[in-house]
């Protein structure tokens, strides 16, 4: 069985950088346009580097990467290419038990079949600014012509895990994942008010 994981809130604990998204006092409004969140601050390398391994999938990723006849996994996620190092490092860095066994996993894969093994990323392109769910069906299409041919999701946002099921995988939602809620029904120029209001008071 192919078998995707998702890595931001499904694997990595994102919580200490959330707020650079879903709380508009943090983002972004470079370039005289409207405020909208600040993903370049949400997936700095400064910033991912500080997520910990959330125990419960790792657990069922080092599983599955054990019977490699049975499970084939690859990641697909929202961060860009530029990450790839970085992202590479933190899933196979044996920093800690979680992601030790999993790295144990793909080192014993690489000496038995003589070349390195390891985590099969797909990943968005630097230019590409459309939302998660539309980046990962894109990713999709290319990982099924690549061959694989997912049946199974764990994703931790709403709307990409609704796309999962919209493709046919059976997708293990692990978070409520409804991460721009609270902003979403919040019109742009109402936002827009409450920053000149802040900055203004800030400076009078
Ligand atoms: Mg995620």
């Amino acid at each position: 069985m192919d078998v995707i994981f998702d890595i931001d809130g499904t694997l990595a604990n994102a919580k200490h950088r959330l707020h650079f998204i879903n709380d508009n006092a943090h983002w972004t409004t470079s370039g005289g346009k409207p405020p909208r969140p600040n993903w370049e601050a949400f997936l700095a390398d400064d910033q991912v580097a500080k997520d910990t391994p959330i125990p419960q999938t790792w657990s069922i990723l080092s599983t599955m990467l054990e019977f490699p006849s049975d499970y084939r996994v690859i990641f697909i996620t929202g961060r860009k290419e530029s990450t790839r190092r970085m992202t590479y490092s933190w899933l196979t860095e044996p920093t800690c038990d979680h992601r030790g066994c999993a790295a144990l996993v793909w080192k014993k894969q690489s000496l038995y079949q003589g070349k390195t093994v390891g985590p099969i990323l797909y990943m968005r392109s630097e230019s590409d600014r459309r939302p998660s769910d539309v980046v990962k069906e894109s990713l999709l299409f290319r990982a099924r012509a690549d061959g694989f041919h997912p049946d199974l999701a764990f994703e931790d946002r709403k709307e990409d895990a609704a796309m999962w099921r919209r493709n046919g995988l059976l997708c293990c939602q692990v978070a409520e994942g409804n991460y721009l809620a609270p902003h979403s029904c919040v019109p742009s120029f109402l936002i827009n008010v409450t920053l000149f209001l802040r900055v203004n008071l800030t400076f009078t």
